[in-house]
């Protein structure tokens, strides 16, 4: 099938082995894969989609381990690099009592932080049909700027562009930072996903409705969405809007949840456009993405939770 290439950061979050405590308190970590551009691009291979991750990861262990990773999961590494200097990225995560992660990371800098304009694989990224990318990639230099290059470079050859800014404010100097950079590339995506925080944040609105969405509207703009957790998801074209509820599951870690939602997403999109148009057949890929993103929440951690297809017509069917 056609390429989906996912652009950005995969790093080893590590997780304390007993949830509700803080990371002093932590009797222990686990490790486990992370990065949103790399989830995203797993979540479509699991699907039987054609995927690449292009980014930097260490010359260490834990860069060989998460390129394993992507390799054992059909996704293509040929968009990969490694430094030879820095080490790859690690986030320690906390989940506070109400649920909510809190990220401490280690990049100073990391490998991800470190990719040039010079060393991208431009062949792959132009057989592109949807190039999906977040905003974590352009805090510093030279990521920055291989990041617009990549962007560019996927445009000029036609593919379509995806975004999920995936906000990780402690990344950020500061948040005024986090939203000009974040808004600095926002009229370039044809496809953009927010979560509800990021739709708050973005718009600077404490309301989550469709003037606060329609506010983040642009002309080149094909399709909007706004995920809900546990409400679902809202959307926005440029000729209808609604929402289609999520299904009611038992959630023990929404962690990688809106990768799997893009994920799905993405790979309907990458086969025919025109669902995009057609409102009635968008809800129904859309059921299918709410679906992945409810799956993931089922099981602990991303990678491991992210479903087949068949294992999303089973849950649909039952659901
Ligand atoms: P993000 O991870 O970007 O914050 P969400 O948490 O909103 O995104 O999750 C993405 C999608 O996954 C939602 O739109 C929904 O379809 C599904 N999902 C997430 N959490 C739950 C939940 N608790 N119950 C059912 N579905 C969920």
């Amino acid at each position: 099938g056609p390429l989906i290439v996912s652009f950005g950061e995969m790093l080893i979050d590590f997780v304390p082995t007993v949830s509700g405590v803080s990371l002093a308190e932590a009797p222990g970590f686990l490790k486990a894969p992370g990065g949103a551009p790399a989830n995203v691009a797993i979540a479509v291979a699991r699907l039987g989609g054609h995927a690449a991750f292009v980014g930097k990861l260490g010359d260490d262990e834990f860069g060989h381990m998460l390129a394993g990773i992507l390799g054992e999961n059909g996704v293509s590494t040929k968009g990969i690099n490694f430094d030879l200097g820095a080490r790859t990225a690690l986030a320690f995560v906390t989940l506070r009592a109400d649920g909510e992660r809190e990220f401490m990371f280690y990049r100073n800098p990391s490998a991800d932080m470190l990719l040039t304009p010079e060393e991208l694989n431009l062949e792959l990224i132009r057989s592109a049909k949807v190039f999906h990318y977040g905003s974590i990639s352009l805090i510093v230099e030279p990521c920055r700027s291989a990041h617009l290059k990549a962007m560019e470079a996927a445009k000029e050859a036609g593919a379509l562009l995806s975004y999920d800014p995936n906000l990780r404010l402690p990344l950020w100097p500061s948040p005024a930072e986090a939203r000009e950079q974040i808004m600095s590339i926002w009229d370039k995506a044809e496809v953009i996903k927010v979560s509800d925080n990021e739709l708050e944040f973005l718009t600077g609105s404490d309301k989550i409705d469709d003037a606060a969405a329609l506010s983040l509207w642009h002309p080149n703009l094909k399709l909007l969405l706004v995920t809900l957790g546990e409400k679902g998801c809202r959307y926005y074209t440029k000729n209808f809007h609604g929402q289609v509820d999520a299904f009611n599951v038992k959630a023990v870690d929404t962690t990688g949840a809106g990768d799997a939602f893009v994920g799905a997403l993405l790979s309907k999109i990458v086969d025919d456009q025109s669902v995009i148009e057609d409102e009635p057949r968008l809800r129904e890929v859309l059921k299918f993405s709410n679906a992945c993103g409810a799956i993931t929440t089922i099981k602990k951690g991303a990678i491991p939770a992210l479903p087949t297809t068949s294992e999303v017509l089973t849950f649909v069917k039952g659901a």
